[in-house]
């Protein structure tokens, strides 16, 4: 058996050199492995590998479960079974004494029996499924490695049984194990002879030798695989997890977000270029072109991806066929594959992402929603997007978008003087007979574009103003605001962002408050996330969260609910799937009398994210959608996303539904709901 064992440790050290080209490549990458509030990242990370909550999200993903705890099981059976290879009369009765040691063999042996049942679901599955699963060899290979090393461990539990012995007391839970043993101890040894002597002629000795030396090699074989293949995800999730890029509130709660870019580093470094008169080739510039200028954290993305499809199956430009986009799974695997050379460009020859798809894609967060080990794709799309645009290699359509922004403040380059018409209702008298309670928050409104100029979402903006004020709100605005960038972000005008986040952070300094609110998910998303810091946060939030975090502490109630069967909710990616308060939100428009008939985290979008709205190329996706929300037979649409609504309401249009109508929730919401 020493051979074995021998063999073991040559595929350990394989294994481990494997690991550590990958760990090399990864950290060469831009350096990004945050491990700031490192209590808060264990919590979530032991949450999310142990939770496995986002794999029992489909029934058969507690295949998957059973498998991932079969692991941590198997690994004291393995260990024993090394150790009796080198000393073979080694009991580990001896160490932990024979109950603990007869509970933990019951224990592996009924996991034994999950696991090849786990195992034959997922083959099935493969086989069902084969067509639109990602299928290979490696992933048979495994499988079966699996059934093997679980059936070696009943081999070798038979063996132990036939020996007999006080140490076998738990034989008597194990009756399929106990019945083999049975036949083989008719050639039992004689009194007194060492347990699995070397050279003893004995059918239970042989079993254990054959059983006990095939988990071995199973073993050895399936940890030099793992470095290879997919299943790195057992080694590299719990980093990936723990690395997230998380920037955490007061409350300990984790907000994602697009890697930030410090631009005055940034044109710092183009300074210092200018003076050592550098040639064109080494300036610094924005957003990754080769594998070494993306964040090592997206890096061990890739190396993390079980090439599970979920992100895939999520995508709505998958969903809606979009000509040559294959989803963020593909890019993830292409992504591993480069990352053997530092400086293989990600733009050019074999692009990491497809130019179509890189610019299709609506950054609703629904892959990465869908991800069990914690991958971010959408700020990998916004980096090769800063890298194009950076190099002006951006859609030429994007160019009148920023022209606009920069002269007028907004994306349609509308008159300035305008922004401000919904103001008025900052100063409308209240109705006389409001009792007014004294809130202590003051809150910032920030109009966005689509609430300052679009007609339908000003309305819906002075009806939450009016709503604010008459609940005792004091409420301020400014008249110097402008576009708070999102899409400029979104494409990855860094430059544009910065101007725009300057601007604003600017106004919000000068209008003392507690908290910002908005009608526009976009907006409140990118104040959260990319106009606050860990250093200096800043509380923004979309008005539904405002309310469902009302809602939440009992400090709203419903005068009455609307009319039930009448609307169906469409809720924003905003609120659904990139929102902590998601969960809330829902509950919030379920008890609005709004029928909210999905799961929001898999719901698709309207296809204006990401810039699509702008760009006008996610018209195939509001199509699917459009006619997903036809199909619940609703008369209204309810959203709170004015892009969203546009979206949505002008494929009605094209899909001749014209009589179905969208309304905001934020007007649903004041019209019904108060404040106590
Ligand atoms: S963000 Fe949305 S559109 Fe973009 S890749 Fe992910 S699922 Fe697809
Ligand atoms: S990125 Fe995540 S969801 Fe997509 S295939 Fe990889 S592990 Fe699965």
């Amino acid at each position: 058996m020493t051979v074995f064992f021998i063999l073991f440790c040559i595929c350990v050290f394989l294994s481990c050199v494997q690991v550590g080209l990958h760990v090399r490549a990864i950290r060469g990458g831009r350096a990004s492995l945050k491990a700031d509030h490192v209590w808060l990242r264990v919590r979530h990370t032991l949450a999310a590998a142990l939770g496995q909550h986002k794999v029992r999200e489909r029934w058969w993903g507690y295949a998957h479960v059973i498998i991932v705890y079969a692991f941590i099981v198997f690994l004291f059976a393995t260990v024993e079974l090394l150790i009796q290879s080198v000393v073979p009369t080694f009991d580990i009765g001896d160490v932990v004494g024979l109950k603990a040691a007869g509970i933990a063999h019951l224990i592996q042996t009924y996991f034994a029996y999950m696991t090849l049942v786990a195992v034959v679901i997922l083959g099935v599955r493969r086989l069902v499924r084969r067509h639109t699963l990602r299928s290979t060899w490696e992933a048979w290979v495994i499988l079966g490695l699996i059934a093997l090393i679980m059936l070696t461990h009943l081999g070798v539990m038979v063996a132990v049984l036939s020996n007999g012995g006080e140490g076998a007391w738990f034989g008597r839970y194990m009756p399929i194990e106990a019945y083999f043993a049975r036949d083989l101890s008719s050639y039992a040894l004689p009194d007194g002879t060492v347990v699995f002597a070397p050279g003893v002629d004995h059918r239970a000795y042989l079993l254990y030798m054959l059983c006990a030396a095939l988990h071995i090699v199973c073993v050895s074989v399936f940890l030099v695989l793992i470095p290879r293949g997919k299943h790195l995800h057992i080694l590299f999730a719990f980093a990936n997890l723990f690395f997230e890029h998380r920037v955490y509130d007061d409350a300990g709660n984790p907000i994602d977000g697009a890697e930030p870019v410090d631009m005055a580093a940034f044109e710092a470094s183009l300074e210092e270029a200018a003076e050592k008169d550098l040639p064109e080739e080494e300036w610094p510039a924005l957003g990754a072109s080769r594998v070494c200028e993306l964040p090592s954290r997206m890096l061990l993305n890739s190396f993390s991806c079980t090439q599970c499809q979920r992100c895939t199956d999520a995508c709505p430009m998958v969903a809606a066929k979009l000509e040559g986009c294959e989803g963020p799974m593909a890019t993830e695997i292409r992504l591993r594959a480069m990352c053997a050379r530092a400086d293989a460009k990600l733009l050019e020859d074999a692009p990491l992402t497809a130019e179509r798809e890189l610019w299709a894609c609506t950054q609703c967060g629904a892959c990465e929603r869908a991800c069990a080990v914690g991958n971010k794709h959408t700020p990998r799309i916004i980096e090769l997007r800063r890298a194009l645009q950076y190099r002006e290699m951006h859609p030429k359509k994007l160019n009148e978008i920023f022209r606009h922004i920069e002269r007028a403040g907004n994306p349609w380059g509308y008159a300035k003087a305008d922004r401000n018409v919904w103001q008025s209702c900052l100063s409308d008298a209240l109705p006389e007979d409001a009792q007014l309670p004294k809130q202590t928050q003051k809150i910032f409104v920030f109009a966005g574009c689509m609430g300052a100029y679009d007609r339908a979402s000003r309305r819906t903006l002075q009806d939450m103003v009016m709503f604010l004020r008459r609940n005792g709100y004091e409420v301020c605005a400014s008249e110097r605001e402008i576009c708070c960038g999102e899409v400029l972000q979104a494409v990855g005008n860094e430059a544009g962002f910065d101007a725009c986040k300057k601007a604003n952070m600017a106004e919000f300094g000068k209008h003392p408050h507690d908290l910002i609110l908005t009608i526009c998910p976009h907006c409140a998303q990118v104040l959260r996330e990319r106009y606050g810091s860990e250093k200096e946060p800043l509380c923004a939030m979309h008005f539904l969260e405002f309310m469902a975090e009302l809602w939440r502490t009992g400090r709203l109630r419903m005068r009455d609910a609307v009319n039930s069967g009448h609307y169906v909710a469409h809720v924003p990616c905003g609120l659904g799937k990139k929102s902590y308060w998601a969960r809330e939100v829902v509950s919030l428009v379920r008890a609005l009398g709004v029928d909210v008939p999905e799961d929001v985290s898999q719901a698709h979008c309207c296809g204006g994210g990401g810039g699509q709205y702008f760009l006008e190329t996610g018209r195939d996706i509001a199509r699917m959608r459009a006619k997903e929300l036809d199909s619940f037979g609703k008369a209204e649409v309810a959203t709170a996303c004015p892009f969203c609504a546009q979206m949505i309401s002008s494929e009605f249009g094209v899909m001749g539904r014209k009589h179905v109508e969208t309304v905001d929730l934020v007007a649903l919401l004041v019209e019904h709901a108060e404040i106590i």
